[in-house]
């Protein structure tokens, strides 16, 4: 608009000089006052920005200014003739047209509109520079004769598009960042406090990004976080929510009337989701992360800088504490009026101390010896107000915020200690399965734990196995690779959980050190019914037979897939046909009466 405007003075100037230069020199004949106009008008275009050149008719210079000269890079002294026909510049466009076909195209049309104008790409000194370029003709008659004369005025845009840049785009990724943010975040205040609403501030910061660099090279890192962005932008459209690329590592998403924890939780795990691939960088088995900081409006803050300022202190938290971790803005902890999932996160900490948290035990049959055999130990969250709460709605908050590590110690000694208690009573021989997730694997004292609380409750190792969910030792199966040889040497049992549900290559399988593949129970709810399940089930159970491992199947409902399973050569089954996970009394009761209880139901 700039442009059009000082275009349009400095052509209207020029017609109105041109028409008031004629006239003079024509009537008045006064020649000093034609040099004097002519002085004005001559410094007047001398001093624009834009680079203005007048041609007449047949392509003569008429007249330059120092601006075209120093765009074009011309040097100081040169012929005009050259100037027009020579290649001193090309044009760049999708006709790849340059200055003398354009100058050209634009002197022979003589009776179609007297102005346009367009953009491109002027190629100057092997360097594209952006500009808008504007062309128009005026007639002045000379004695009888019209001359067209040719305006063409070319505006640099390369400090404009900087400019609007830095204002509105990330010029990595392309997406609005943080003054966009800002500028959204003031509209959005105001119109959620009109209308008594909500919205959370998720600040998603790729962790380690120098140590990235360091590796991979500033390059790689570029590509990295655009593909990083692309997969962000499908989070945001997927939930709803406005994304922006506020530095080069951070990103923040927006969420209109998000005020709890676990709708943020599913916010992540969209992320997560769509980030997967990408955070598996270069197929180096490096596995990126990122941290996450929320504040929630009004709640954390009610101006756009407090709300900023209380998600970036979240974040330096999240950070402290690990890779990968989410942490809530802390006044969202001190706030009244939390919601469930916001009082979980704070109650989880006293729950430990306050005994809470409890193991039930879901048994483990042997099928070849239709006996139990083992137990998976499952926790549950005994709440003095709200009753039982089963895992799925704690661990994933569990995991994201760290609590998991403490939360795992207690499950995994609590595990021990009543394994010891099964040996000091001398029930039948029952192995004890333990579920470790991946922020428990990643802390590099899990394996010295385990062996201290082997050590202090002197039990037989192989009495315990882990299990660790396909999909997690894959995301980082190097790391996963060395842990597992870890932990086996310490004499304990591994398991791959939830198996099928994600990529395992068969080499890994091969490297992991496991002792049992656990088939996830999606393929076995429907076994009887399925029967791309039951060729899935079979090839599962070859394979694991195949690397010299035992299959269990767990979700076993109903006699008929207990056959089935038997018939495929499954080495183990769980599932509610034989019981569900049992407060511990409960399922002692049932292992004291196994022989009657489990053959009866068989
Ligand atoms: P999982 O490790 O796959 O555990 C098996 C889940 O399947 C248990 O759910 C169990 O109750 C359920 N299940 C067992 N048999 C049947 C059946 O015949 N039919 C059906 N429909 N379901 C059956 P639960 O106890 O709710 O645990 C859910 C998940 O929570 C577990 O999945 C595990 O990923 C996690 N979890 C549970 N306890 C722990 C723990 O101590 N530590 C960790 N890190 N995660 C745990
Ligand atoms: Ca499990
Ligand atoms: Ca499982």
């Amino acid at each position: 608009m700039v442009y059009i405007i000082s275009f349009c003075v400095v052509v209207i100037g020029l017609a109105m000089f041109a028409a008031w230069y004629y006239k003079l020199f024509s009537k008045i004949q006064n020649t000093e006052q034609i040099t004097a106009k002519l002085t004005i008008f001559q410094k007047s275009v001398e001093a624009h920005k834009d680079g203005i050149i007048i041609l007449s008719d047949a392509g003569e210079i008429v007249f330059f200014n120092t601006a075209f000269q120093r765009l074009l890079k011309l040097k100081p002294v040169f012929n005009k003739d050259d100037l027009v026909h020579a290649k001193v510049f090309k044009l760049k466009s999708s006709e790849q047209i340059n200055i003398e076909t354009l100058v050209s195209k634009f002197l022979y049309r003589k009776n179609e509109e007297s102005e346009f104008s367009i953009s491109a790409d002027l190629i100057i000194d092997n360097k594209e520079t952006p500009v808008r370029i504007f062309l128009s003709s005026f007639p002045v008659n000379n004695k009888g004769k019209t001359v067209n004369y040719k305006i063409i005025d070319i505006g640099d845009l390369t400090h404009d598009i900087v400019a609007s840049q830095r204002k509105q785009k990330d010029m990595v990724s392309n997406l609005p960042n943080q003054y966009k943010m800002i500028e959204d975040m003031s509209i959005l205040i105001t119109r959620m406090q009109d209308q008594n609403r909500t919205f959370a501030l998720i600040l998603l910061s790729l962790d380690n990004l120098s140590t990235i660099i360091a590796a991979f090279g500033h390059v790689k890192v570029e590509t990295l976080l655009n593909r990083l962005s692309e997969g962000l932008k499908q989070s945001a459209k997927e939930m709803n929510c406005a994304l922006y690329h506020v530095q080069s590592n951070d990103f923040v998403m927006i969420a209109s009337d998000v005020h709890m924890a676990d709708e943020i939780i599913k916010i992540v795990k969209a992320v997560e989701k769509n980030t997967n691939a990408i955070l598996d960088f270069t197929n180096t088995h490096m596995r990126l992360t990122f941290s996450t900081g929320v504040s929630f409006f009004p709640k954390c803050g009610s101006s756009t800088e407090v709300l900023i300022d209380n998600t970036y202190k979240a974040i330096a938290e999240a950070k402290k504490k690990g890779d990968g971790l989410l942490v809530f803005a802390r006044d969202v902890y001190s706030a009244k009026s939390t919601k469930h999932v916001l009082e979980i996160l704070n109650e989880m900490h006293g729950a430990i101390a306050n005994n809470e948290f409890v193991l039930f035990y879901q048994p483990i049959v042997d099928v070849q010896k239709d006996q139990i055999t083992g137990a998976e130990a499952l926790i549950r969250w005994r709440h003095p107000s709200r009753g039982l709460i089963p895992p799925i709605e704690f661990i994933p908050i569990a995991e994201k915020t760290g609590f998991i590590i403490e939360l795992g110690n207690f499950i995994i000694e609590e595990a021990i200690r009543q394994q010891k208690r099964w040996e000091t009573f001398r029930f039948n021989p029952i192995q004890v399965s333990i579920n470790l997730s991946l922020r428990e694997i990643e802390t590099a004292d899990i394996v010295f734990y385990i062996a201290d609380m082997l050590k202090k409750y002197q039990i037989n190792p192989s009495s315990i196995k882990f299990e660790i969910t396909e999909n997690l030792a894959m995301s980082n199966a190097e790391k996963a690779k060395s842990e597992f040889l870890s932990l086996k040497n310490l004499g304990v049992e591994l398991s791959l959980d939830d198996f099928g549900t994600g990529y395992s290559s068969f080499a890994y399988l091969k490297d992991f050190s496991l002792d049992t593949l656990k088939i996830d129970r999606i393929f076995i709810l429907d076994l009887v019914r399925n029967q791309d399940h039951q060729q899935i089930v079979k090839a599962m159970i070859s394979l694991g037979h195949n690397l010299d491992l035992t299959v269990t199947a767990e979700g076993v409902e109903d006699k008929e897939t207990y056959a089935l399973l038997k018939e495929y050569g499954c080495d183990f089954v769980q599932g509610y046909l034989i019981a569900k996970p049992l407060p511990v009394f409960e399922f002692q009761e049932l292992i004291r009466n196994e022989k009657s209880l489990v053959t009866g139901r068989l």
